[in-house]
């Protein structure tokens, strides 16, 4: 866990562009942004991936997790229309094993 990169972003053990912050959750921008508006939402609890949820521990954050982001498009201005997207895994393309919801927007995506 000492080692994960998101937990460093949240300790500011190394910099971000922070967008929102509260007791339990933290978004920034993404470091190679795939749309004009690509922000990371996450827990400040160290979970790997949505696979390692805990049922009824971890419910109310999940839910959330992605209130936070659809609010957080409301101040981007993504009226729109955005993705909120989380990968799972090797074949789901993760590469940070601390679990984060991408929210893009800003252009037609497909
Ligand atoms: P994943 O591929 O796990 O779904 O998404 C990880 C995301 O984290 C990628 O979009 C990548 O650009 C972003 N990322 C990786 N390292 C950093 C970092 O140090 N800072 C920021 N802001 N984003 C990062
Ligand atoms: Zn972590």
């Amino acid at each position: 866990m000492n080692d994960c990169i998101f937990c460093k972003i949240i300790n500011n053990e190394i910099p971000s562009e922070k967008v929102y912050s509260d007791d339990e959750i933290v978004a920034f921008k993404d470091i190679q942004p795939q749309a004009p508006t690509h922000i990371l939402v996450i827990p400040k609890k160290h979970i790997e991936g949505a696979d390692m949820l805990t049922p009824g521990e971890d419910t109310e954050l999940a839910g959330r997790l992605i209130l936070t982001a659809a609010r957080i498009a409301e101040q981007f201005h993504l009226e729109k229309g955005y993705r909120i997207q989380t990968n799972v895994g090797e074949h789901g393309c993760q590469t940070v094993r601390h679990i984060h919801f991408h929210l893009l927007g800003g252009k037609q995506l497909n």
